[in-house]
């Protein structure tokens, strides 16, 4: 979700430049600001409402390619659509959407898509109320969108808004249980993965979004359009495998994970299926978390297969062996502790050289 800061401005300014409290708030109306110039950003249109705006004018939030910032509370009616007390003036929540040349045009207006969204959802309203400033008073705005500046049209601007995903319990309002759900068209990253059959959920969009190089990924509205951009243009089709390992020469969990990760199996930081006396013998280095079984471990099929070693899926010395050859460390057979060969391995796989 865009980052909506509130700088609310003086009750004095309210009175003076809105009709006050009282709006209906069935509309949502994005603007765009007309000021290319370089600094003419959310936070200088917000000051610029804070220091009552020398012109009649007013709007809720001004919106950039960082942040969003709330002026007035959605309660007020703000003069923003020029139809006197008409319902533009009267029941709509204005968005200005900077244009400023060192900003960046298309975050911008992601940004202000995902801001629409979020008031939709918090009000129960459906595409059909997000108007423009051009259909209160037939002024030209937003200007951009409305002449499809930098290949972006209204049009345009409506599917990103459609495009947005709200995750649930990550803070974003939510729809009123009594508002049905707006339909979502087919723009969304939901419906693009359900087309192609692949799980949509939040658990694995946030695990291909790692994939995709995004990190944090928390479901917002721009990392959502972001991630649907990248999938789509197959950006990095190879999983980025680079760990962060302390580089200490103990095998623990974080180790067993990081080459689950590398080697492309189950990741669970758990090799499984070790006889149990391959657990208990002498090369092993007292941090590998091992599982008891017969069959052998996948990660370790995988990792014989890469270092030539018989794959037999256990852990023993013929193993070890092989590793140390693989990284060219010394070669007996044995994890120390802390281990040179653990060590090797830990850097490589931080550097996502391990599996060449
Ligand atoms: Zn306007």
């Amino acid at each position: 979700m865009v980052n909506v800061i509130k700088q609310l401005v003086s009750q004095e300014v309210v009175n003076q430049r809105s009709y006050g409290k009282g709006n209906k708030i069935q509309y949502i109306t994005p603007h765009q600001t007309g000021n290319m110039g370089i600094g003419a950003n959310a936070q200088m249109h917000a000051n610029l409402q804070s220091n009552l705006n020398s012109r009649q004018a007013s709007w809720h939030y001004q919106v950039d390619d960082r942040i969003a910032i709330q002026s007035f509370e959605d309660d007020v009616m703000c003069w923003a659509a020029g139809d006197g007390r008409g319902p533009g003036n009267t029941a709509s929540i204005h968005i200005e959407m900077c244009i400023n040349a060192d900003g960046d045009y298309e975050q911008t207006i992601n940004n202000g898509a995902a801001l629409v969204k979020m008031l939709m959802d918090k009000y129960g309203l459906d595409r059909s109320r997000i108007k423009q400033h051009h259909d209160w008073s037939g002024k030209n705005c937003p200007a951009q969108l409305r002449a499809g500046y930098k290949g972006i049209t209204w049009e345009d601007f409506l599917n990103k808004v459609d495009g947005v995903q709200v995750e649930e319990n990550f803070g974003s309002p939510q729809p009123s249980p009594t508002q049905p759900k707006p339909v979502q068209s087919g723009n969304s990253i939901v419906d693009y993965l359900n087309a192609q059959g692949i799980d949509s959920s939040f658990k694995n969009r946030a695990k291909l979004a790692k994939q995709y190089g995004m990190n944090n990924y928390q479901g917002t509205a721009v990392q959502n359009i972001a991630l649907l951009e990248k999938i789509k243009k197959g950006v990095s089709k190879k999983p980025s495998t680079k760990a962060n390992l302390n580089v200490d020469g103990k095998w623990g969990k974080s180790t067993t994970r990081a080459l689950q990760k590398a080697l492309g199996t189950p990741v669970d930081g758990i090799i499984s299926n070790q006889p149990k006396n391959s657990v208990t013998n002498a090369f092993y280095d007292g941090t590998i978390h091992f599982a008891i079984g017969k069959q052998g471990s996948n990660v370790i099929i995988a990792l014989q297969r890469l270092i030539g070693a018989n794959p037999d899926g256990l852990m023993g010395p013929h193993t070890i062996r092989a590793l140390q050859i693989y990284l060219g460390t010394v070669v007996d057979g044995v994890l120390s502790r802390p281990s040179l060969v653990v060590k090797e391995m830990q850097r490589r796989l931080n550097a996502g050289t391990f599996v060449k």
